[in-house]
């Protein structure tokens, strides 16, 4: 008879973050929206690309007039359906989005009498995301994309569909546990050390496995198809449970490997945009705003 000796706890997420950045080299940087703009972005790449999403948003700015009034959304937060729908074109379910848009902005208005997020820069990250999730159309992607991605940046864990569809391949998450279970399951498991940068970083490297692989015939080329829990077996995921704690150290990682920023239509806008944010700390990094799509 075989013994199997019991494998000491190690941090499982920093050891796969290590191994996802030998595979992805580190993201790009990105631009800070203010969390307002962040959360409308957010809400736009639900299930749609980020191309798509980024280009629609850059439309909406144009549209409304967001840049020229500092950031403002009032003048969405006003818009009918009729004015949206055609500006919503290319975007996953646009009727619910040109209802939801204004309607989420209506809300905060009239909840904090100002359209502006930065007051829960201060709030703990659980009330935070419990405040935005009783918002109209903000499910735990969009609420988390405005605490990370956001001006904000708060120390919490984005799970978009595909970050959620590699995490269940990797037997992170239970098989069946649903996207917004596994927010949970996953924010849960985060290295105590880590800061807003490194969810916001794991959460991009998590996007591109499931994106680049998991979604794709391109399986078996995956990095991970040898270890990787889709067929969980005792066995598969031992071997999985190894091949991560001889994960490379972070100094071990090929360098200058940062990958090409996006093309972002709102670099040139980001200033201005987040003018309107008061209350919300400086941006932290620069480069393309991320869609966070699901
Ligand atoms: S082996 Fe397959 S299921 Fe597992 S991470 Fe790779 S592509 Fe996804």
């Amino acid at each position: 008879m075989q013994y199997t000796l019991p494998l000491a706890p190690f941090d499982r997420i920093a050891s796969l973050h290590q191994r996802l950045l030998a595979v992805f080299g580190p993201p790009s940087d990105f631009v800070r929206l203010d969390p307002i703009s962040q959360m409308i972005l957010a809400m736009l790449s639900g299930r749609t690309r980020n191309e798509t999403a980024l280009g629609v948003f850059a439309a909406l700015v144009e549209h409304f007039e967001v840049a020229r009034h500092k950031g403002s959304w009032q003048r969405l937060a006003k818009a009918s359906s009729h004015d949206l729908d055609p500006l919503l074109e290319g975007i996953t379910h646009p009727e619910r989005k040109a209802e939801a848009l204004p309607r989420v902005l209506q809300e905060i208005a009239s909840l904090r009498g100002a359209l502006d997020l930065g007051f829960l820069h201060g709030w703990p990250v659980e009330n935070a995301l419990s405040w935005l999730e009783r918002l109209y159309g903000v499910g735990p992607k969009t609420s988390t994309a405005t605490l990370n991605m956001s001006t904000l940046r708060r120390r919490v864990l984005v799970v978009d569909t595909a970050h959620w569809r590699a995490a269940r391949c990797l037997g992170l998450v239970p098989e069946r546990a649903s996207p917004e279970r596994s927010v949970r399951l996953l924010n849960r498991l985060l290295p105590n050390d880590w800061g807003a940068s490194h969810t916001e970083e794991h959460h991009i490297l998590m996007q591109d496995l499931g994106r680049t692989f998991c979604a794709r015939s391109s399986k078996a080329s995956c990095p991970f198809t040898n270890v990787c829990a889709g067929s969980a077996t005792p066995q598969r995921t031992r071997l999985l449970e190894e091949w991560l704690r001889d994960a490379p150290p972070a100094h071990a990682l090929p360098g200058g490997n940062v990958k090409t920023s996006q093309i972002s239509p709102l670099k040139e806008d980001a200033a201005n945009l987040n003018q309107g944010a008061a209350g919300a700390p400086p941006p932290v990094q620069t480069a393309s705003a991320s869609a966070a799509s699901c």
